[in-house]
C-alpha cells in the first residue's frame, strides 16, 4: 500500500507525541468524551448513525438486485489496539462482496453498550467491522453481542492487547467465530459514529446476535465503560430488511 508523503509525515508527528506522551506518563490518545457528544465536531446532518431499528417498519429486499454479504479469509492477521475510543483489531485480509460489490476490511472495534438499539432496546455490547470499496465507499457490518458462552475471537483479542510491559504485536485472529452463522441484515444508509462523523456510509445491523461471556464483558467494560454515541434521528431514512 502506497502511503501519501502527508500521511505519513502526520504519522510520524503522531508518532512522535506518542513518545512524548509517554514519556510523560500520560495516555498516548485523546479518548472521546461520551458524556459531552454535542461538543464532537464533524457532519451534523440528516443522516446520522446509529439509530433505533424499528423491526416492524423495515421494509423487505426488493429481487431486482443482489442482496447477499458473502466473507472471505476469515482467519486473518493483525494487531490489537486501544485506540483511544474502542477496543480495535487492525487487518486487511477479509474481503466481501456486499450486494454484489467489493469491499476490503480495514478494522473491526467494539462499542459498549451497543450503539443502534432494536426496537428502543440496547445489546451489551456491538461490533463494527468495517469495509471500504475501491472508490472509497464505507460499508460497516453491524454485529449485536449478547451475554452467554465464552467469544474465541473476542478473548484472542483480548489477550492480544498491548499492556504496559507487553508491546503490540501482529496476532491471528478467526473473525468467523465473531460473526453470526447467518448474515441476514437490516440496512440504511448513515454515518460514521465517531468524528469526522462522515456521512454515505452503509450500514448492515446483522440480525443475529452472538454471545460472548459476562467475563468478556467486564474486561471490556474496564477499557471504555461507555463508547457508545446516542441514538439519532431516522428523519424518513429507510430500513431495508434481507435474510434471517
Ligand atoms: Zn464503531
Amino acid at each position: 500500500m502506497r502511503t501519501h508523503p502527508l500521511a505519513a509525515a502526520c504519522l510520524s508527528l503522531s508518532a512522535l507525541l506518542l513518545l512524548a506522551n509517554a514519556a510523560r506518563g500520560e495516555t498516548d490518545k485523546h479518548p472521546l468524551d461520551y458524556q459531552n457528544q454535542s461538543a464532537w465536531k464533524g457532519v451534523l446532518d440528516q443522516a446520522q448513525s446509529p439509530i433505533d431499528i424499528v423491526t416492524g417498519h423495515a421494509q423487505p429486499a426488493l429481487d431486482n438486485e443482489p442482496r447477499e454479504i458473502v466473507l472471505r479469509h476469515l482467519d486473518v492477521s493483525g494487531t490489537a489496539e486501544d485506540n483511544g475510543h474502542a477496543v480495535q483489531f487492525n487487518t486487511h485480509a477479509t474481503d466481501a462482496t456486499i450486494r454484489g460489490r467489493f469491499f476490503r476490511m480495514t478494522q473491526f472495534h467494539m462499542h459498549a453498550p451497543s450503539e443502534h438499539t432494536i426496537d428502543g432496546r440496547h445489546f451489551p455490547l456491538e461490533g463494527h467491522f468495517v469495509f471500504k470499496a475501491q472508490d472509497g465507499r464505507l460499508a460497516v457490518i453491524g454485529v449485536m453481542y449478547e451475554e452467554g458462552a465464552a467469544n474465541r475471537g473476542i478473548q484472542e483479542i483480548l489477550d492480544d492487547l498491548p499492556t504496559a510491559t507487553a508491546k503490540p504485536r501482529t496476532a491471528t485472529l478467526d473473525v468467523h467465530s465473531m460473526l453470526p452463522g447467518h448474515l441476514g441484515y437490516r440496512h440504511y444508509l448513515g454515518s460514521l459514529t465517531t468524528p469526522p462523523l462522515t456521512q454515505n456510509v452503509e450500514w448492515y445491523v446483522l440480525k443475529q446476535p452472538v454471545s460472548l461471556s459476562h467475563e468478556q464483558l467486564t474486561v471490556l467494560r474496564q477499557h471504555y465503560k461507555q463508547n457508545n454515541r446516542a441514538i439519532q434521528p431516522l428523519h424518513g431514512r429507510s430500513v431495508i430488511e434481507f435474510g434471517g
